[in-house]
């Protein structure tokens, strides 16, 4: 696809304040459609925490950046309230406000930001090859920041409800649970977690499982057995969860009889994995088999130039200052590596 790009009829070429790096902006006529495209030193895909404090280093260094922030820019932190682990904010920050505060700093430093998805790469040769829609653009360096989404259930009311009782993420929010009743959904390691987690604060937890056997790792399940918070609902689905203004029910059904009941509840964790946001990638860079990138030496893929940070490779922390730290680290070796790479 990429390779029917090759006929440029014109080019044009800005020098950037530092001189040596440039930015090439070109127009191409394929199968009769114009198509511009242009060479940035590198190119972050996504506008989470990863991908943002990226691109303040990278911009920050002089490196000309343009982050492909995704339809649903901000991230992860879009769908959350307050957050009171992210430092710098004694009395805590809404999600997106923060997320807000990131992209005025990075456009403060001249990043210029897409808000449209990647549909397509090709990391075979540099410069890499970036589709979004009908542009083309064209990178030295790419840092993948792409993030993971929480699997969700799939109930209407869980998108209604997420931040008011509904939550994906225990380390974030389970102090706001203390002496509360909450269940979380899921049998894997990650519902354990989550349960063993909550169970510091809360004053019961029940974990509500499909089947009536879990498939988390021996050791959790026997910490979770011996913990007298947590308790289990076997063999049960959450059909729906009831509330207006907040969580205050979820009915379950039983998936052996059918039967239906309510039970009252004040939150709900729903734990039933991660998925990577690393489809474009498959094929080009190394995924692990859940669809993780695999990295070596902190940010570098298995392909040379091209670098990940944040959740899409970081299945074990999965947190904000995690994620912008992650974002750090990759420019940092993006910049060296376009020092020792000039192209
Ligand atoms: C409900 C909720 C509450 C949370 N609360 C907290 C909290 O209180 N404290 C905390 O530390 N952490 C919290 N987290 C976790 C935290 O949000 C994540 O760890 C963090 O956002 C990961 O950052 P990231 O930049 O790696 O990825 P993400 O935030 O997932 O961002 C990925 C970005 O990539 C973009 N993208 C994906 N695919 C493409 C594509 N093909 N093209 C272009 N763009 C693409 C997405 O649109 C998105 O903008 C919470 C998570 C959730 C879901």
């Amino acid at each position: 696809m990429f390779s029917s790009l090759a006929a440029v009829c014109s080019v044009l070429i800005e020098l950037t304040p530092s001189g040596k790096r440039f930015k090439v902006t070109a127009l191409s006529i394929v199968r009769g459609k114009r198509v511009t495209f242009t060479v940035y030193d590198v190119i972050i895909i996504g506008s989470g925490p990863a991908g943002l404090t990226a691109a303040i280093y990278t911009s920050r260094a002089k490196f000309t950046t343009l982050v492909i922030g995704g339809l649903s820019w901000g991230g992860q932190l879009m769908l959350t309230g307050l957050v009171e682990n992210f430092p710098g904010f004694p009395d805590g920050i809404f999600g997106p406000e923060l997320m807000s505060r990131m992209r005025r700093q990075c456009e403060k430093l001249g990043v210029q930001i897409l808000f449209e998805d990647v549909t397509a790469v090709d990391v075979s040769h540099r410069p890499f090859k970036i589709n979004v829609g009908d542009k083309s653009l064209e990178a030295r360096a790419l840092i993948v920041a792409t993030g993971a989404s929480a699997k969700m259930l799939g109930l209407p009311a869980e998108r209604r409800l997420v931040g008011k009782g509904v939550s994906y993420c225990a380390t974030c929010d389970a102090p706001f649970f203390r002496d509360k009743k909450v269940v979380v959904v899921g049998g894997g390691d990650t519902a354990l977690d989550e349960a063993l987690a909550l169970a510091s604060y809360a004053r019961e937890v029940i974990v509500v499982h499909r089947r009536d056997q879990l498939r988390a790792c021996k050791l959790l399940q026997e910490r979770a057995f011996a913990d007298n918070k947590i308790s289990f609902i076997w063999n049960r689905v959450v059909e729906d969860i009831l509330g207006e203004g907040r969580v205050e029910a979820v009915k379950l059904k039983n998936t052996l009889t059918g039967e239906v009941s309510t039970m009252p509840t004040d939150g709900v964790f729903v734990a039933i994995g991660y998925k990577p946001n690393t489809d474009v990638f498959k094929g080009q860079v190394q995924l692990d088999d859940y669809g993780y990138i695999v990295v070596k030496d902190e940010t570098k893929t298995s392909l040379e130039g091209v670098f990940a940070a944040g959740d899409n490779h970081d299945f074990r922390y999965k947190q904000a200052i995690t994620a912008a730290g992650s974002g750090a680290k990759a420019a940092l070796d993006v910049a060296k590596y376009l020092i020792e790479h000039p192209l």
